[in-house]
């Protein structure tokens, strides 16, 4: 550490400067780096402690109010970082960070109007920031504004056209707003960019599924369970596919693979007996059932097709 006075080396714990005999327990600057030390070494409380101090013989220094708020944001405290960051606006005379942190845990707090409110104050500071855009169009989707989102994230696309958490969101907005095929083309470039973008991936299995693009979808699913074999709703989507194309076999293989991972999935089992029926495998179809039954007795669906299969099972009976 150095003494802010006259530069010279002093340990981190010294009281005073052997050099100049500054006082760098009262010394905020000093106090701030030694602050940012701890910090930077993952000591939150030691940090804020420091920070506290220091504001207790400043109460205008700003860096201490904005480096609290971030230190109190670390430590999931979202109100009271609020809090410090609009302290800090006070006297920052550069404030795009502190409006974004700002917007940062507004959003974290749920109040979407105030983080869209802050972000467009950062923005109007840096319009060439993707990253604020790119926020800015999440805090609108997440308060269903799409019209606004979409326009958000496509600035931070344009700032940065393989932003590719930007264009995943884009393409999610497209999809929210029931336009699969521009969902289709966000996602897709979004694989080609990030062919590990499982979510991505799964998503543009959602568009084409929902378009009817059955067999398109299923290669996506495919694609996406075997990259993360443990991920259940991929399975359980290629099983859809498949069952809707026609294909009973292989959407039986799909549902197993989510019985493995979500053995107390009652609906997966009502579909498993669907595709067993389809099949004429009688006795697959009364088992799987027999186990949505016993996970959930007031399943509609299973009920449904335990009656279809005991009726198939008596077909002799009077007046058949
Ligand atoms: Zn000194």
């Amino acid at each position: 550490m150095e003494c802010p006075k006259c530069n010279s080396l002093v340990s981190a714990k010294a009281r005073f400067c052997d050099q100049c005999g500054a006082n760098l327990v009262k010394d905020v600057t000093f106090l701030h780096h030694k602050a940012l030390e701890q910090y930077h070494r993952g000591l939150i409380d030691e940090a804020l402690y420091l920070w506290e101090e220091a504001l207790k013989e400043n109460p205008e220094f700003t860096k201490a109010h904005y480096y609290k708020g971030l230190a109190l944001y670390d430590r999931g405290e979202l109100q009271l970082a609020v809090a410090s960051f609009k302290k800090a606006l006070k006297g920052e005379k550069e404030p795009f960070r502190v409006y974004f942190k700002l917007g940062l845990a507004q959003y974290g707090l749920g109040d979407l109007a105030a983080s869209v409110e802050s972000y467009r104050q950062a923005l109007e500071l840096n319009q060439k920031s993707a990253e604020t855009h790119y926020r800015l169009g999440l805090s609108y989707l997440r308060n269903s504004d799409l019209e606004n989102a979409q326009e958000a994230l496509e600035a931070a696309v344009r700032i940065n056209p393989e932003y590719t958490r930007a264009l995943y969101i884009l393409g999610m907005v497209h999809s929210q707003k029931g336009d699969n095929l521009s969902a289709i083309e966000k996602f897709r470039f979004v694989v080609t960019i990030s062919p590990s973008y499982i979510a991505a991936r799964f998503e543009l299995g959602m568009a084409l599924f929902k378009e009817g693009l059955l067999k398109e979808a299923a290669d996506e699913f495919e694609k996406a369970v075997s990259s993360k074999n443990r991920f259940a709703p991929g399975h359980f989507m290629l099983g859809e596919a498949y069952r809707k194309l026609g294909e009973f076999s292989l959407a039986i293989g799909a549902y197993t693979e989510v019985l493995k991972l979500n053995p107390k999935d009652a609906d997966t089992y009502v579909r498993l007996a669907e595709c067993n029926l389809q099949l004429d495998l009688l006795d697959a179809a009364a088992k799987a059932l027999g186990q949505a039954l016993v996970l959930n007795p007031n399943n509609r669906d299973a009920q449904y097709l335990q009656a279809h299969l005991k009726e198939m099972n008596t077909p002799h009976k009077p007046g058949f």
